[in-house]
């Protein structure tokens, strides 16, 4: 028996060094050391034996068990080990590939034009002032010299919440907010969404407007004049010459409609300055000595202009773009092209 036992233990031996598949391991465990295996069969062979033999042999038997099964167990936490290994090199991936890269989002053309005014009024000296889209009536209308039954109330088709409360239709509600808070001398720009009840080619409903302030002592038609100048030399390019149109605004006077040599032609006339050679770009005018009282300003001190423009319109004729719907479709393809 002491025989049969250790040739199980060197045939055991050799063959897990022979084993190379997990499989063929677990089968070849529950072959010699499951219930039904070799080691039971020789162990039969225990109750033949003399009493004084058996513990002998009983004990050499479970020290050969204990032993094979940790060799057993050695064996599988090596091929599982490969196995583990074997698999990582076949999923692993060539770190020499160039990565994917995932496409970067950019501004909207919207916002990059407003940030290029900002940055051109910055440049000549006004600061940035931002107000509430949702407005109340007396900033929106009352202070900007529009009482209630005032005509130019028509002229903004306005998306109304309540009889006070209503979507901003213009950004001029900034210049009175901001009056109120300081003390002149006040130079700001203002730029921002405006709502009006309007669609087509050219109107959206949604809008961007850029305003800007400029209240001082002193302040005159010569100085409005001499930052427009400034303003489209630096934006649009040197040769392109101003007229001025009287026009009216409630909150100004006098008044002016701006227009722009064409940036398309230069001023021989095309079909995006319907033939005139000049493009309405803005509107412009000395603040009214009325709107001083509604911010506690000295009328007889303070002197100042506005003028406010549309972004989208800036940025058609900047970039070519026929309609303004485009801004708000949201179609990369579009988007993507600037
Ligand atoms: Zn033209």
């Amino acid at each position: 028996m002491k025989e049969q036992l250790n040739s199980l233990r060197s045939s055991t031996i050799d063959l897990l060094n022979q084993i190379t598949d997990i499989k063929v391991l677990v089968d070849s465990r529950s072959r010699i050391l499951g219930r039904k295996g070799d080691l039971t069969a020789i162990l039969r062979g225990l109750k033949d034996l003399p009493i004084d033999e058996r513990s002998t042999f009983g004990q050499l038997a479970n020290q050969i068990k204990a032993e094979l099964e940790a060799e057993f167990d050695l064996k599988e936490t090596r091929l599982r080990e490969e196995l583990e290994h074997s698999q990582i090199m076949r999923e692993s991936f060539d770190v020499t590939l160039p990565g994917r890269r995932f496409p970067l989002g950019r501004s909207h053309i919207l916002n990059r034009v407003t940030q290029e005014l900002v940055d051109v009024f910055a440049g000549l000296g006004f600061q940035l002032a931002e107000g509430p889209e949702v407005e109340i009536d007396y900033y929106n209308f009352e202070a900007l010299n529009m009482p209630k039954d005032h005509p130019a109330r028509d002229m903004q088709d306005t998306f109304y919440f309540s009889d006070n409360l209503l979507l901003r239709t213009h950004t001029s509600p900034v210049q009175i907010r901001t009056m109120e808070k300081c003390r002149p001398p006040v130079r700001i720009v203002c730029p921002g969404k405006v709502y009006r009840r309007d669609a087509d080619v050219t109107h959206s409903p949604m809008f961007m407007q850029i305003e800007g302030l400029w209240v001082d002592k002193d302040v005159s038609f010569a100085d409005l004049k001499g930052i427009l100048y400034a303003f489209t030399r630096e934006y649009f390019g040197e040769k392109l010459g101003l007229r001025f149109r009287p026009s009216f605004f409630p909150f100004t006077e006098p008044s002016a409609e701006v227009d722009i040599q064409c940036v398309m032609c230069g001023g021989s006339g095309c079909r995006t300055c319907s033939f005139t050679g000049w493009l309405e770009i803005l509107g412009a005018g000395m603040i009214d000595p009325t709107l001083y009282g509604f911010v506690n300003y000295d009328s007889e001190i303070q002197s100042g202009f506005a003028f406010g423009l549309g972004i989208e319109r800036v940025a058609m004729l900047k970039y070519g773009i026929p309609d303004i719907r485009l801004f708000y479709e949201n179609d990369v393809r579009f988007l993507n092209q600037f």
